[in-house]
């Protein structure tokens, strides 16, 4: 592909236009295209709307496991036999001081994770409880995700001032069944189109390496943004032992970004989160992630970890981005205490005399 091809891309994408569907197909699947140019096109296009901004999200499972439905790929699931620690629902006081923190640390957004099919009409209630106490304390986004729900439950949520409501599509109309059989695609779109109708935003993402094929990463890309979706947290397969999906359908770093960039052509405005799996599947690419995506979670994932807080923070700053936050990335970091790269005085460390004559054997000069 030549340099104009990659342009195009990128001007359609800040003009607001969807260009044919072999395009995007070619950007997955054609070979000869070249991944610093692509990731170049879609930095313009988040440049464009999100600057050099990266808001960081932190994650907290008020509930854990114990959960009805078998999706396959989630070790909460009754089908699952990973080794996870289960608990029913935190306390309020667990809960809110969980939210401090996650303020204290940057967090632009906290996004308060339920297990289960559908929440009670207790438990929504006890969410808008904390939406609202949180929403007065601290000024940070909060976000929530507690399985299905209907109009009732998300005006109820929307009146208790909750800004974000989550539901993945996860994967395609078509894979889902593969996936999960105690709900439905049609299920989970619902939810999405009752968050709308309440006014919340939209949160709803995909996690690929579950056997979709292009295509469907494009359909689904599409799809979200009929759905008009402000976020979409992008998530990398997981193979958590015990899970019936042990084995991502093989993700290449390079796939990866281009997943990412493919939706950044196709959601410019979204706010596109390097979800779970960020660590795992970019490897040495992951910085290269903060070039389509503008978000990304810290301090782990719902029952797996992630990279420290420190090293999220300094990869941050090494890049040269900032985050969206009253404090900044340095600061934060110096809390941490961790220098930053300018200030770094620790030496570094030297090579052995064995290290330096690696076939040498003892004894010989
Ligand atoms: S509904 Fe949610 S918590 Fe339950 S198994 Fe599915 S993904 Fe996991």
């Amino acid at each position: 592909m030549d340099s104009p091809w990659y342009r195009s891309l990128a001007k359609a994408a800040i003009a607001g236009e969807i260009l044919p569907h072999e395009t995007y197909s070619t950007l997955l699947q054609d070979n000869s295209i070249e991944l610093l140019s692509l990731i170049d096109a879609a930095f313009t296009v988040r440049k464009h709307f999100h600057g050099k901004t990266v808001t960081v999200h932190i994650i907290n499972n008020v509930s854990n496991g114990l959960c009805s439905e078998d999706c396959n790929y989630c070790p909460q699931s009754k089908s699952s036999n990973a080794e996870i620690v289960e608990y029913p629902e935190k306390s309020k006081e667990e809960i809110l001081e969980e939210a401090r923190q996650a303020y204290e640390a940057g967090a632009y957004r906290y996004c308060m994770v339920y297990a289960g099919r559908r929440p009670s009409q207790k438990r929504t209630g006890r969410i808008a409880d904390l939406v609202k106490t949180i929403k007065a304390q601290y000024p940070i986004e909060v976000c929530v995700s507690a399985g299905i729900m209907d109009e009732n439950s998300t005006n109820m949520l929307k009146q208790a001032g909750l800004d974000r409501l989550n539901h993945n599509l996860n994967t395609s109309p078509a894979q889902y069944a593969k996936i999960c059989t105690t709900h439905t695609f049609a299920d989970r779109f619902k939810t999405l189109k009752a968050a709308r109708s309440a006014g919340l935003e939209v949160c709803s993402g995909i996690i690929a390496g579950m056997g979709e094929s292009a295509e469907e990463l494009i359909e689904l890309a599409l799809m979200l943004r009929d759905l008009e979706a402000k976020s979409i947290p992008i998530n990398f397969l997981l193979p958590i032992p015990g899970n019936k999906l042990e084995t991502a359908q093989s993700l290449t770093p390079e796939y990866c970004l281009k997943i990412l960039c493919l939706f950044r052509f196709i959601n410019p405005q979204a706010e596109i989160r390097t979800a779970a799996g960020r660590e795992y599947h970019l490897r040495s690419l992951e910085v290269m992630s903060l070039y389509p995506a503008n978000s990304l979670f810290m301090d782990g994932y719902l029952n797996t970890r992630g990279k420290s807080r420190k090293e999220t923070l300094q990869m941050i700053i090494d890049a040269g981005f900032t985050i969206k936050s009253d404090k900044s990335a340095k600061e934060l970091l110096l809390r941490e205490g961790k220098r930053i790269p300018r200030e770094n005085s620790a030496a570094p460390d030297l090579k052995s005399d064995t290290e330096l004559h690696p076939t040498r054997q003892e004894g010989l000069s």
